[in-house]
């Protein structure tokens, strides 16, 4: 179910177990070839795809379409909330769904710059209503060993609109993409210790702003994106959503 889409008197109704997915995402450059919503439209899709699946098991909030975003102002278009920002107005969205008596929160986000603020949300949120169950899953790191067998391009391929982000797009908006323009851009003013992408982890960590990375945007192989590798990632992710909002259903602990 949609929340927004619901009378208030429907929602009046609901089990008060039913998971509520909090989307947050991100409005910023995706280099020359996808554009600035693919964050939000990728945490759109998959929203809509679990809706279509468990429609009476879930309740999907309003999503926030604009993240954390400050390594990406260089390139033009980009928008981005500060840290604080990010954690004030989920922070107080997710208090307004408890106050309406709702048991289990899972925040999915669709931004890797929303990773850090999300995390602390979730510990934040968690420590102060432990009452609640809060999960915080963001979709590449919900199903990596799958999606490890779908990754064609390589370490590096997988970062910023690189070739699953590509994939998706590809997969449900293919008339957004401008594959004329991708380019393959890896591994660019970089140190070992700090390559990373969806799929891996750095040893360790520095900040970078995409513009001091890469010349147009992009942090992966786009090439390599095809819309069937889109819909297999779909599957991947929205299984283990799945999962997730099953569990928290028949959870026994609130
Ligand atoms: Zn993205």
């Amino acid at each position: 179910m949609i929340w927004d889409q619901l009378t208030s008197p429907e929602i009046q109704k609901l089990g008060r177990n039913i998971p509520v997915i909090f989307p947050v995402s991100a409005t910023e450059q995706h280099g020359p070839h996808l554009p600035l919503a693919t964050d939000r439209m990728i945490g759109e899709f998959f929203c809509k795809e679990l809706n279509k699946a468990i429609t009476d098991k879930v309740l999907i909030l309003p999503i926030m379409s604009i993240g954390c975003s400050e390594h990406h102002m260089g390139f033009a278009g980009s928008l981005s909330i500060q840290h604080q920002t990010f954690l004030n107005q989920a922070d107080d969205v997710m208090n307004s769904v408890v106050r309406h008596g709702f048991k289990n929160i899972i925040i999915f986000n669709s931004h890797g710059g929303n990773l850090a603020a999300g995390h602390i949300l979730m510990e934040k949120f968690g420590s102060e209503n432990p009452e609640i169950q809060v999960v915080l899953a963001t979709w590449w790191k919900l199903a990596s060993e799958s999606l490890f067998e779908l990754n064609e391009s390589g370490p590096g391929g997988v970062g910023h609109a690189g070739e699953f982000e590509t994939s998706l797009m590809l997969h449900f908006a293919p008339e957004l993409v401008k594959l004329d323009l991708a380019e393959d851009i890896k591994n660019i003013h970089g140190y070992d210790w700090a390559e990373m992408d969806m799929l891996r982890g750095a040893k360790a960590s520095i900040y970078r702003s995409m513009k001091a990375m890469t010349s147009n945007g992009v942090y992966g192989n786009p090439k390599m994106g095809t819309a069937k590798k889109g819909k297999q990632i779909t599957n991947l992710v929205i299984n283990e959503l799945k999962n997730i909002v099953a569990d928290l259903y028949n959870s026994k602990l609130v």
